[in-house]
């Protein structure tokens, strides 16, 4: 069963409950749709799965459309995907016709909705080239990008740009990703929904019993990198400098993901962080089922440490839950990490897995600072990234766009 709004009252305070329906009220009716590519896995899905029905609470008519493709159009995007993060990697003119008629089967599917919709956010790369697809559309149409999209290899977002540059808007989460287009550009972070399953409140016995389930040791630190296995999460670079601390203090690292439809990598990254771990029993590899919230709820909250040494990172959820739960969070100095670990006062930034080594020393030998870090990251994520916030920017301009 999905939640209404007044169910945040108690965590965001009825004043900001009343400012979102108020705004509701002006968009009363309107026919909203969302585009993206799996249902499940990732943070796209995972704000999707809040954001349709509390705009459908609001009066909003809101749906979401989940674009269909094969095995090949998805290892296409996952390159679109790498290129839109910078690696120089070459995408020939048959690629992008398997992209193109990968879109083109969808449209004929969703062309009716889609061109009598209100407002149509398309979300990420692959299905951006429905737009070109629905040429007697009716609504305004917004390109959300969710990637970190400071550095894109040239060629690739070239590509790309041709279909983004036709939309009436876009959104990113920071000013360093924002492109140089020829529509408005709005800055919108994302943001968790505490109630979730991912993110709620658990009972000790149910920790204890993942606790249990996993065989980690209550007496020592634990370390948690909760990722889908994605060279851009450095998984390895984890382990390495998990290696480095256990030189010193008797931590255990748990390193757990699972797969996103969308994502064809996902095995061979899987198979480097096992070769990496070397069947060491202080390394938990755990790959979950895409439903696994609250044993990745409990996972965050065994932690000592959260940690997301990414090297690229649109936003990073995983940093948002990690301080929700009052763990200080050590996280690659990228992207969208840099919006949410405040160096020194909710984590720490760092480069390299000597970096990551030296501050999860750090913290492990001054638990009081640990501890404050952790209380300090929650209020942090409690005043900027709820879902409440990020309600609240998208309907102001999906009021600015109707206008
Ligand atoms: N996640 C999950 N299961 C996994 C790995 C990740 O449910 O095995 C969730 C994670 O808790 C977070 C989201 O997927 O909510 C990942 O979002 P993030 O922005 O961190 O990274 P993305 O996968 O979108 O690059």
């Amino acid at each position: 069963m999905k939640r209404t709004l007044a169910a945040y009252e108690g965590i965001v305070g009825a004043a900001v409950i009343h400012q979102l329906r108020h705004l509701g009220e002006k968009l009363a009716g309107c026919r909203v749709i969302h585009v993206n590519s799996t249902r499940a896995g990732g943070g796209v899905a995972e704000i999707l799965d809040w954001m349709v029905p509390l705009m459908r609470d609001l009066g909003i008519d809101a749906s979401w459309e989940v674009l269909e493709g094969n095995s090949r159009f998805f290892s296409v995007t996952k390159s679109i995907h790498n290129g839109l993060q910078g690696n120089p990697l070459h995408l020939g003119p048959a690629d992008w016709q398997v992209y193109q008629e990968t879109n083109a089967a969808n449209a004929e599917r969703l062309r009716d909705q889609l061109s009598e919709a209100d407002i149509v956010v398309i979300h990420d790369p692959q299905p951006a080239a429905l737009l070109g697809l629905c040429p007697q559309r009716k609504g305004k149409w917004i390109w959300r990008a969710h990637i970190d999209v400071s550095h894109p290899y040239r060629p690739v977002w070239k590509m790309l740009r041709a279909a983004v540059e036709q939309y009436d808007a876009s959104i990113f989460h920071m000013p360093q990703f924002a492109q140089a287009l020829p529509h408005p550009q709005y800055l919108v972070p994302p943001s968790i929904d505490p109630l979730s399953e991912k993110n709620c409140d658990l009972p000790a016995a149910e920790l204890a019993s993942v606790r249990a389930e996993f065989g980690l040791d209550s007496q020592r630190p634990l370390l948690v990198q909760i990722s889908r296995f994605d060279r851009f999460k450095d998984p390895v670079g984890v382990i390495q400098a998990y290696r480095m601390v256990r030189k010193v203090l008797p931590v255990q690292l748990v390193l757990a993901g699972g797969g996103a439809a969308d994502d064809p990598e996902g095995q061979a990254v899987l198979d480097e962080v096992l070769e990496a771990a070397n069947a060491d029993p202080d390394i938990h590899v755990l790959c979950l089922p895409s439903d696994a919230h609250r044993t990745i709820n409990a996972l965050q909250r065994l932690a000592d440490i959260v940690i997301q040494k990414s090297t690229r990172e649109g936003f990073g959820l995983t940093v948002t839950e990690g301080l929700w739960k009052g763990k200080p969070v050590i996280g690659g100095d990228v992207g969208g990490i840099r919006l949410q670990v405040i160096n020194h006062q909710t984590g720490f930034l760092v480069n390299t897995p000597e970096g990551a080594a030296h501050r999860v020393r750090f913290l492990l030998h001054h638990r009081q600072r640990l501890g404050e870090m952790g209380d300090t990251g929650r209020k942090f994520v409690l005043e900027h990234y709820l879902l409440t916030r990020h309600l609240r920017e998208y309907l102001t301009l999906f009021l600015a766009l109707r206008l």
